[in-house]
């Protein structure tokens, strides 16, 4: 297993669409152990391939998952090819991300959705979701095509963080 290279923004690989997934062989399941890996690792709850440079309609996430309680199971569950087809209820809270660092803002989303998608073997699952499962999943589906939490801020709000976001990339650079 690897620990993969985490994507922030403004890289502009963060706004491409995501190709399906039509190849589920030992290297998808190699990929999807790795973002787990990252994932657990930085710590996040979710993470979406093309914020580790792959052109893949994929994120990796376990929002249950307490590092601080020992009791506390890992579960990661692979999300392939995920389609949302219901949504319900408004929802508005506070979000970050991996791929924007040190920025924390209330995102207004759907309450609930319900998911479709496919896991390693190739099967279709369908799975309803409420509260911050239901963020996550709307969060790492908006990866996949193209969209950063930044980009569901009202437009001034946006145009400052961004502004600022940049400044902040070029002085470590
Ligand atoms: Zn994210």
């Amino acid at each position: 297993m690897a620990l993969l290279k985490i994507l922030t923004f403004p890289d502009p690989f963060l706004k491409i669409v995501a190709k399906p997934v039509s190849l589920f062989d030992k290297a998808l399941e190699t990929l999807v152990n790795d973002m787990a890996e990252t994932m657990y690792d930085e710590p996040g709850i979710g993470l979406a391939a093309t914020q580790i440079h792959e052109d893949k309609r994929l994120f990796v996430m376990d929002v249950f998952y307490n590092k601080e309680d020992p009791e506390s199971k890992k579960q990661p569950v692979a999300v392939i090819n995920p389609e949302i087809f219901e949504t319900g209820g408004e929802s508005c809270i506070e979000e970050g991300c991996l791929s924007v660092p040190e920025f924390r803002a209330e995102i207004k989303r759907f309450a609930e959705v319900s998911l479709r998608f496919q896991d390693l073997n190739q099967e279709v699952h369908e799975l309803q979701a409420q509260g911050i499962l239901a963020i996550c999943i709307q969060h790492e589906l908006d990866h996949l095509n193209g969209k950063l939490f930044i980009d569901r801020l009202p437009p001034l709000k946006r145009r400052m963080i961004q502004n600022r976001l940049k400044k902040e990339n070029n002085r470590s650079n």
